[in-house]
């Protein structure tokens, strides 16, 4: 066995943490000296702290933010928008994994894009296929289909067991952006 194997991960599940565990990992993986790239399918409304991080962080660190809005709902399928940003942000994240410039690729928010229709499950086990042996893909979003956790190598649900908007607490900064 190779001391060394570059690994397809899923962050899932309905409890909070999909995105900030895969961030935390990508932080790791800079600070060993890793180029990461996070490439964002479904982009929020609000100023994420992370894209400040990675100002700062430099060019080891980038985050490309594709997504046109937040997807809802399944209605969303129907979005011309919605489809076509998916897939610019498909077909970005093929060339970058494909170009070798990274050790390590976070495709967040990738699982909503299939649910809903804007990508499907095929693209994303094509993705990879493109990957060099020693990258790193992370996948994450609920609902992370069959075919791509019987592919990966490390699958992680995450469990709501408590959540402040439970309480009616607000998005915070610094919690949620
Ligand atoms: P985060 O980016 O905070 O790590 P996530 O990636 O696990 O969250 P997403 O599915 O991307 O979660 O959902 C984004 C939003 O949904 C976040 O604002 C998050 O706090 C919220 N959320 C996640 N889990 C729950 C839950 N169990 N109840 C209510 N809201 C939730
Ligand atoms: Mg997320």
């Amino acid at each position: 066995m190779p001391d060394t194997k570059g690994l397809v991960i899923v962050n899932t599940g309905n409890g909070k943490g999909k995105t900030t565990a895969a961030l935390g990992l990508a932080l790791r993986a800079w600070g060993q000296g890793l180029r990461v790239l996070v490439v964002q399918f479904i982009k929020g409304n609000w100023k994420y702290g992370e894209l400040k991080a990675a100002e700062k962080l430099g060019p080891d660190f980038v985050i490309r933010q594709l997504g046109e809005g937040f997807v809802k709902h399944a209605k969303a399928n129907a979005n011309a928008d919605h489809q076509s940003a998916a897939q610019t942000a498909l077909a970005i994240a093929r060339a970058e994994i494909a170009s070798g410039g990274w050790d390590l690729i976070i495709l967040d928010e990738i699982n909503y894009a299939v649910k809903f229709g804007l990508v499907t499950v095929s693209e994303c086990l094509e993705l990879i296929g493109l990957k060099s042996g020693q990258m790193h893909l992370v996948f994450t979003g609920r609902d992370a289909r069959p075919e791509l956790i019987d592919c990966a190598d490390l699958v992680t649900e995450m469990r709501a067991v408590k959540h402040p908007y439970q309480q009616g607490v607000k998005a915070q900064k610094g919690i949620e952006f």
